[in-house]
């Protein structure tokens, strides 16, 4: 049999779809001829985003929506039906870290504010539940799609000071697992749920702790990563497209319930 990477025809919904590392993929799924929804909390970047597809010869709406409000999911995901008519992919990619729910030299852990754990643990985790459930309902009708979540190196073991995040993170990598088989085992053999869990890329959300605001100099937690990442440096959003265009194709027909560490090998190193 031929392997098959081929995407043309299909179509993403991606959430948080206007930030660092979902609009490269929604650039670059736009580019192998994936219909694209870029779908993000923040309606103009949306639409900035789509527009720049479009303009660069893709299909691509942008679309306001909110992934922990379920109207607004709900009619974010029915004006895409509308446009597109299918949902084959669903890239649940909003999410973040926010200072608040850090903990560091100004915040202990016994101070640390519940009501920002919290934030942090809905966007991450409620978040991805709550999307899957609203656009993955069009995949069951279908019988067919393919979900990909976005974990992180913060779910494998827990990273220092992101107390909200790696459980949150982990909560993601878990709950792809128990949807993978909850899918199979109750509505269809031809639905994947998937997910990639990246190593660190230097982004708006972690930019406060690996560089320093004054000297744009490494941090030692910055210097920490780097150690200890066998390939030495930080990665780039393009570097988890390859990921995500497999997992969208035939080409990953047999993975399922996978978690896929895109992380220079940093996953892959005890630090000795
Ligand atoms: P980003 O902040 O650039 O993008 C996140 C996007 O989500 C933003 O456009 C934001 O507007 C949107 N968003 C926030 N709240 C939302 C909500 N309630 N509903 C809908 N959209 C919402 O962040 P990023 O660095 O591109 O991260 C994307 C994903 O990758 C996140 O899940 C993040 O946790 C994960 N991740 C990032 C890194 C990294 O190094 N940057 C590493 C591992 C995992």
């Amino acid at each position: 049999m031929k392997v098959n990477f081929d995407i043309a025809g299909k179509t993403a919904a991606i959430m948080g779809g206007a930030g660092v590392l979902c609009s490269e993929m929604a650039k670059q799924l736009a580019k192998k001829g994936v219909k694209v929804a870029v779908l993000d909390l923040i309606g103009d970047k949306a639409e900035e985003a789509a527009d720049e597809i479009n303009k660069a010869g893709g299909k691509a709406i942008g679309v306001e929506s909110n992934v922990l409000d379920k109207d607004s999911l709900i009619l974010a995901r029915d004006i895409v039906l509308k446009e597109f008519g299918a949902i084959d992919i669903l890239i649940n990619g909003a999410g973040g870290n926010k200072k608040e729910g850090t903990t560091g030299p100004d915040m202990s852990f016994f101070d640390i504010p519940l009501d920002a754990l919290q934030w942090v643990f809905n966007l991450n985790f409620m978040g991805t539940v709550l999307a899957t459930q609203v656009f993955s309902e069009v995949m069951v009708k279908r019988g067919k799609g393919n979900v990909i979540n976005v974990s992180s190196m913060a779910a494998i073991s827990p990273l220092t000071r992101t107390i909200s995040y790696s459980a949150a993170k982990a909560a993601v990598s878990n709950f792809t697992q128990w949807m993978a088989v909850h899918f199979n085992q109750n509505y269809s053999k031809d639905i994947r749920v998937n997910a990639i869990a990246p190593g660190f890329l230097l982004t708006e959300q972690n930019m406060y702790l690996l560089t320093d605001k004054e000297t744009g100099e490494s941090t030692p937690r910055g210097k920490s990563i780097i150690d200890n990442t066998p390939m030495g440096r930080y990665g780039r959003p393009d570097e988890l497209v390859g990921a995500i265009i497999w997992l969208s194709s035939d080409a990953s027909s047999f993975v399922n319930g996978a978690v896929i560490p895109i992380d220079g090998g940093f996953s892959a190193f005890s630090g000795v």
